[in-house]
């Protein structure tokens, strides 16, 4: 049976497991508890009872393997009698539960697996998404939905841009001065705190990212003593000043404050967008060429590009979160990588884009350069990974975060794995859909491309629920990432049957009211099929006014 992410092996055996009400499980709290609360979830709306016993019918044990290329490894034994599973950590255990969710059919109330053996490990442990809560607020209970449809997809990161030009996301108690005309609702720190204690419940780890020095416009309106000085002026509204002792203040107020917050690894200090050669006239041009106190820097120390300074402020952003215990992760695109940079090797380079014409450095924006110089990546490549802006369902099929942009596979080892992005300018949240997430799950998961006419299926089951004569939604749709916007024109490969959409529009609003479905799928796709629907109706009207 094709699922998202695709397993490994998949050998097929006669019968079905059938799920009673009572699922009994043999095994304990501990290692186990990501993968029984992703079970819980999913079965326990349908009246389903998660509970121990001596005689289970879904039984975990721990699998020792010495073999540290396969990241993840497990097995599934699925007999008609009972679900057997070896492996070989917590997060491992939660992806055969989500292997096994996908593997779930229901008919009329009757929930079954199809009985098999399964042997699975991830190809890259870095599968991130990319959620801008800087630009707008987004419920926490909504989040939470995303947090359990990641775990579901095996996904290991979700990276949350907190800092940007409108807004810093968490209401802070370290600098109560950025709490000061917050456009939207600020989150409070116990609020984030509960959503990291529930994204860690889930096997999902919140990377916090704080965005500067550029993109500075609200932290500068906030704290204008962090802007630079041009003859005893303030001046500029894009970047922090780079040679001021307040700015490294106030950045290791924050990242202490942050530490308390999540308990991730990393702090991803992004850094983008320091160089518009396109925009040198206007305020977003770095303002340290024209700052007294930055000018002084760059003759002591011999700086004269935008990448110069900037490594500047990433080596002292990378001692103040050291000195918190963390590990700094920067976008790539303002380091000149042209040239080996003075930074430490233990930086994560977070790539995002190659180099063009009139933005960053002319020829420092290749992956293939970090890597030679013995950086870690994650590949955010946009043309790839920016939701619904570029994603080409039939590009990302092959896409995997060593294929674009090319690079010299004896690299691969280096390149962690991929995240998706959602910004929120675009309101990517909204209709970044579940299928949008599971396709690009399957990508930084396995190196082997996607069958995308499988995936139409399998993501139809795998995200309705659905019963076996279910409609293939993501094939009457035309492709499994719908856009919302009709000017995407999604249904121009849809198949033009008007009976058909009517149909499906009828079951997935009928499923949508028995209220034990997750509305944050079924509504995106009953207003995709809405659209449909009418311009089929269009269709038809002109084709019979045509006399065709
Ligand atoms: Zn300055």
């Amino acid at each position: 049976m094709y699922i998202l992410p695709e397993v490994k092996k998949y050998n097929s055996k006669e019968g079905k497991f059938i799920f009673n009400s009572k699922v009994t499980v043999g095994i304990s709290d501990g290692i186990y508890s990501q993968g029984l609360n992703l079970l819980k979830h999913h079965l326990n709306p349908f009246g389903f009872e998660i509970i121990k016993s001596v005689k289970p019918c879904l039984n975990a044990d721990v699998l020792h393997i010495s073999d540290s290329e396969k990241k993840e490894y497990y097995k599934i034994d699925i007999s008609d009698k009972r679900i057997k599973i070896l492996c070989t950590d917590s997060l491992s255990f939660r992806n055969a539960i989500s292997t096994i969710i996908a593997l779930m059919t229901s008919e009329k109330g009757i929930f079954s697996v199809p009985c098999c053996e399964i042997e699975d490990y991830a190809d890259y442990p870095y599968r991130g998404f990319m959620l801008d809560v800087a630009r707008q607020y987004i419920d926490i209970e909504l989040i939470k939905e995303r947090i359990v449809l990641l775990a579901k997809a095996k996904y290991t990161v979700m990276h949350i841009h907190l800092f940007d030009t409108e807004r810093y996301a968490i209401k802070s108690e370290a600098v109560p001065a950025l709490n000061i005309n917050p456009i939207f609702r600020q989150y409070t720190k116990d609020e984030m705190k509960e959503l990291v204690a529930y994204a860690k419940s889930f096997g999902i780890t919140l990377l916090p990212e704080i965005d500067l020095p550029g993109h500075g416009l609200y932290v500068l309106e906030a704290l204008p003593e962090l802007k630079c000085v041009q003859e005893g002026k303030p001046v500029g509204i894009w970047d922090v000043c780079v040679s001021n002792r307040k700015t490294y203040e106030i950045i290791d107020l924050l990242v202490e404050e942050l530490t308390t917050i999540f308990d991730c690894d990393y702090i991803h200090m992004g850094g983008d967008e320091l160089s518009f050669y396109d925009m040198k006239d206007s305020g977003y041009w770095p303002a340290w060429y024209e700052c007294d106190r930055c000018r002084k820097l760059a003759e002591k120390n011999g700086y004269n590009t935008a990448s110069d300074y900037y490594c500047h402020f990433v080596r002292k952003v990378y001692d103040i979160v050291k000195s918190h215990g963390k590990k700094l992760m920067i976008w790539n695109d303002s380091v000149d990588i042209s040239k080996s940079p003075d930074l430490p090797r233990d930086i994560l380079i977070h790539f995002w884009r190659v180099a063009v014409e009139t933005r960053g450095p002319h020829d420092g924006c290749s992956m293939q350069r970090f890597l030679e110089e013995g950086f870690n990546v994650v590949n955010s490549f946009y043309e790839e990974t920016y939701a619904d802006d570029y994603i080409s369902e039939s590009r990302l099929a092959k896409w995997t975060p060593i294929s674009s942009p090319e690079i010299d596979l004896k690299y691969s080892g280096k390149v962690l794995g991929g995240e998706i992005c959602a910004w929120g300018i675009r309101n990517h949240f909204d209709y970044t859909l579940p299928s949008n997430l599971f396709l690009f799950a399957n990508r930084v998961y396995n190196h082997k491309p996607t069958d995308l006419i499988e995936s139409r299926a399998a993501l139809s089951r795998q995200l309705l629920c659905s019963d076996i004569d279910y409609l293939n939604i993501f094939e009457i749709l035309g492709g499994c990432l719908i856009p919302l916007s009709a000017e995407k024109k999604f249904c121009e490969d849809a198949e033009q049957n008007l009976d058909k959409v009517n149909e499906a529009i009828e079951k997935t609003t009928r499923k949508l009211a028995e209220g034990r479905y997750d509305a944050l799928i079924l509504k995106p796709i009953i207003n995709c099929l809405e659209e449909l629907k009418y311009s089929l109706t269009v269709q038809k009207k002109e084709d019979i006014e045509n006399g065709r």
